[in-house]
């Protein structure tokens, strides 16, 4: 798309925008509601582009678009009472007011998608974007533009009065810095984190503001009391499915001692049948499988030693078949970056204080996992993390409920949930003067002798006493 492609499809979007927001709660979630009927109803045919555009097996693309509509239906589900103002104590000097919060919507949200989920994550991510109100213009990843595609179709054929509300823009890098610098209201970004720091500078020139959904590098922590075969099984989903390239996947595993032998012989044994093409698809991307290979030839050079796999999982046409690797230094790629692959480095500790200070000790803080069967909820805040599952890997995700973002290098804000409809609103402070009460003497250009006496008591009164 050239320039004033992007412009048209922008001033279509804002024209669209004004229109959607002014419809009732209860019409736009009916029109979101039937394009989740309209993706259920056309379901073979958006697996069928997901797979044939991202490799992944069968089970894993219904798995991702039924995540998706979860999301999509709990969001349109839910907008009304998250985004409905919400009254405040006007306090002692506005007494005669009422005061209240109410959310806007923001007008048009640049949404910017990756390839790895090409389905769920704008669905996660636009359900809150037009649940509160906005029009969208869709930029799906230049690997996945047939799937990005197919969504806004179905949304077109679910709603042919508001088809302008979302609009796709297909292209790839320069179609999305284009989006950053064309006047949107927002943009929600998810990709890497070196492409997020671009988008951010890109956005910056009109302060366009940003919700940034980048990589992570998780760590799943496994204690002494922990039910080992059950965090076995949970390690080779969170690492394996999907290939690995999940955002919020496991990438290191950090066992106490006691029971380390046990964990690796539990997740040795549930890979040993495990293939590429059978259990999980191939790497999507060749610069994808090109940095698991870096990732994995310099922590073998650097004293990893494989546990399973090895340079012969690199198969043909990026199959990548499982790869474990132990005693790969901390301070290498393979376990400070994120890899993105059927790859995952495990380490013995010796507590779960270790495993706790190493788990935090990356610059990403997307997810974390704990198995315990003494540890609660309240292990999470002792990790960086943006979202935690105890006895459970990636459990946040499937939960519409729940914020889904994370922290430092894996960016800031948060899609999905209560936070995900706020996050694609502005706050608005309104307050309505009472009309039953008379004015405040307190508040007047020309005002009484006694003022400044009056404000002096209500200081000392107040205030004085800590
Ligand atoms: P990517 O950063 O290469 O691309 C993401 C999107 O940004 C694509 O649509 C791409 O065309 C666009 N883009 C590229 N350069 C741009 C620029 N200069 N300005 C604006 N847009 C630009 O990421 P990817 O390889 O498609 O996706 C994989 C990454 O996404 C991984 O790091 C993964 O962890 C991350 N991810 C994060 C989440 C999350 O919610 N945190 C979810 C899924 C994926």
């Amino acid at each position: 798309m050239t320039a004033s492609d992007i412009d048209r499809t922008l001033a279509r979007a804002r024209e669209a925008a004004a229109d959607w927001s002014s419809l009732a709660f209860g019409e736009r979630e009916r029109g979101l509601r039937r394009w989740a009927a309209e993706l259920a109803g056309s379901r073979a045919d958006v697996v069928a582009v997901i797979r044939k555009e991202t490799g992944k097996p069968a089970a894993d693309a219904e798995l991702e678009l039924l995540v998706g509509l979860e999301h999509l239906a709990w969001t349109a589900r839910h907008a009304r009472r998250v985004l409905r103002p919400r009254r405040v104590s006007p306090g002692l000097l506005a007494a005669e007011h009422r005061a209240l919060v109410a959310r806007r919507p923001l007008g048009v949200v640049g949404v910017i998608g990756p390839w790895n989920y090409p389905a769920l994550t704008p669905l996660g991510i636009l359900a809150g974007v037009l649940a509160a109100g906005n029009a969208a213009v869709f930029k799906p990843s230049e690997y996945t533009t047939e799937t990005g595609r197919a969504l806004v179709d179905a949304f077109h054929r679910a709603n042919p009065a508001s088809a302008d509300t979302l609009r796709l823009l297909a292209g790839g890098a320069r179609a999305g810095e284009a989006l950053c610098r064309a006047g949107v209201d927002k943009v929600a970004f998810t990709g890497s984190t070196l492409t997020g720091r671009a988008v951010m500078a890109a956005c910056a020139d009109s302060l366009t503001p940003v919700v940034l959904e980048c990589g992570g590098n998780d760590a799943l922590i496994v204690a002494a009391d922990a039910d080992v075969r059950a965090a076995a099984r949970a390690a080779a989903w969170g690492a394996f499915s999907n290939a690995g390239q999940t955002c919020a996947g496991v990438e290191r595993i950090y066992v106490d001692r006691a029971v380390g032998a046990e964990f690796v012989g539990a997740l040795t044994a549930e890979l040993a049948r495990v293939r590429a093409g059978d259990h999980y698809g191939r790497l999507t991307t060749a610069e994808q499988e090109n940095v698991v290979r870096v990732h994995v030839e310099d922590a073998a050079a650097h004293g990893g030693r494989f546990l399973v796999g090895g340079p012969e999982s690199f198969r043909a046409s990026g199959l990548v078949d499982p790869v474990v690797l132990a005693d790969v230094p901390e301070d290498r790629p393979a376990v400070r970056e994120e890899t993105f692959g059927p790859v995952v480095v495990v380490r013995l500790v010796r507590d779960l204080d270790e495993g706790v200070a190493r788990a935090n000790a990356v610059p990403q803080a997307l997810g974390a996992a704990v198995y315990s069967r003494s540890a609660d909820a309240s292990v999470a805040g002792r990790l960086r993390a943006g979202m935690v599952s105890v006895n459970g890997v990636l459990t946040f995700g499937g939960i519409p409920g729940l914020p889904f973002g994370g922290n430092g290098a894996s960016g800031f804000g948060r899609v999905h949930g209560r936070e995900g409809l706020l996050e694609f609103t502005s706050a608005q402070a309104v307050t309505v003067r009472r009309a039953h009460l008379t004015g405040s003497g307190l508040t007047r250009l020309r005002s009484a002798w006694w003022k400044p006496l009056a404000l002096r008591a209500l200081i000392r009164l107040r205030h004085g006493r800590g």
